[in-house]
């Protein structure tokens, strides 16, 4: 009696699935029309346009001018809800002998391997070849107010509930700081265009952040925790689900050869670190957030692979990493490759914009599709 049953039911079905595969396929993917809006000639000119106020240094006129440019970029996105984050910074200068720097342990928690070439930041004007940078960057940093800028995305059905998603916008080494951190930075203005388009909407919400005096010691992170932490619920602050930095996302030639010089061009095999901290408070959901971007990168991103580690260090996620789970993205692992002097840009002269060519700008343009992919699924994105 089996047999005639298993052909009466194949005889009901078959049609039936014929004409829904007809009806439905193929289903748009909403996410993919989201990453398709990114572009990297769009990315380029973000990056170039931060690069005109020089290295936006925190405390000097040129970086209350980017600030000033930033805000008027968002506003014209639409991104909802500008507003500014003030604080006080006064420089302290450490009480007794400086500790003997350790050389041995990676920041972050990770072990060096392989050859290793100096790192450091430069402080000397006369480095700067060219004279217009060199003008550019000349007027010292002074102690006082400081002011980061912000906008955000609402949430249709959970507007009290948000990711934030920052990279720094203040620079140092007297160079253009394209790398660091104009390039997070305008991955996250991009970000902030994509998602405030009139026919994009999210379930949660979205806060961008450019994060002043992230050079200084993350001082302007800091001061957002300290600020705004306590105010989760309220109508002032939506609770936080997670905090996303971008620092430094177009340089990955490489190891250091043996003579200390690098590769002239990307690596094939270049990729986007994905951080969490292992010994964060958050650090499981933290983990699990990171695998989540990695699976985004898989999907939608176009040329570069992500890889996730667990040694996120020195960079504006830190202050958020024992309250919510949070992750960095970057060129290069902070701990262990940057400290090992992988790029050889890091807070120079040359970090400027014509150092770099297609090939680096499009890892963080990868770096951008990774996270917009991510946060759309995240937050529940469509589009109308
Ligand atoms: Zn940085």
């Amino acid at each position: 009696m089996r047999r005639p049953l298993v052909i009466v039911l194949v005889a009901l079905v078959t049609p039936v699935t014929l004409v829904a595969q007809a009806d439905s396929a193929p289903a748009p993917d909403r996410v993919a029309q989201l990453v398709a809006r990114l572009d990297l000639e769009r990315y380029k000119a973000t990056i170039k346009g931060l690069t005109a106020f020089g290295d936006r240094r925190q405390g000097t006129d040129r970086n209350r001018a980017a600030l000033d440019w930033i805000e008027a970029q968002l506003r014209s996105y639409g991104c909802g809800g500008v507003a500014r984050l003030r604080y006080e910074y006064q420089p302290t200068s450490p009480a007794g002998p400086r500790p003997a720097r350790d050389t041995t342990h990676a920041s972050g928690g990770g072990r060096y391997r392989g050859i290793r070439a100096r790192t450091g930041v430069n402080g000397d004007s006369l480095k700067q070849p060219d004279a217009r940078v060199r003008a550019l960057d000349a007027q010292p940093s002074t102690a006082g107010a400081r002011e980061e800028v912000y906008c955000t995305k609402i949430g249709t059905t959970h507007a009290d509930e948000m990711y934030i998603v920052g990279g720094h916008m203040d620079g140092i080494g007297w160079g253009e700081a394209a790398n660091d951190d104009g390039s997070g930075t305008a991955l996250v203005m991009e970000l902030a265009r994509v998602f405030s388009s009139a026919d994009v909407h999210t379930d949660r919400s979205i806060r961008f952040v450019l994060w002043n005096n992230e050079e200084t010691g993350l001082n302007g992170s800091r001061a957002y925790v300290e600020q705004r932490r306590a105010l989760q619920g309220s109508k002032q602050e939506p609770k936080w689900l997670g905090m996303i930095q971008h620092d430094m996302m177009l340089f990955d030639h490489g190891m250091p050869r043996a003579d200390g010089t690098l590769a002239a061009t990307q690596r094939p095999e270049a990729d986007v670190n994905i951080e969490f901290q292992a010994s964060a408070k958050f650090a499981a959901e933290a983990q699990e957030l990171a695998w989540a971007f990695e699976r985004a990168n898989e999907k939608y991103a176009t040329d570069y692979p992500a890889s996730v580690g667990s040694h996120m260090t020195n960079t504006d996620s830190a202050p958020f990493q024992d309250y919510v789970p949070a992750i960095s993205l970057r060129e290069n692992e902070r701990g262990t490759q940057i400290g090992s002097g992988w790029d050889p840009n890091w807070h120079q002269p040359t970090d400027l914009y014509a150092t770099y060519n297609d090939a680096d700008f499009r890892l963080g343009l990868n770096a951008a599709q990774t996270t917009l992919a991510a946060l759309a699924g995240l937050t529940g994105a469509t589009l109308k």
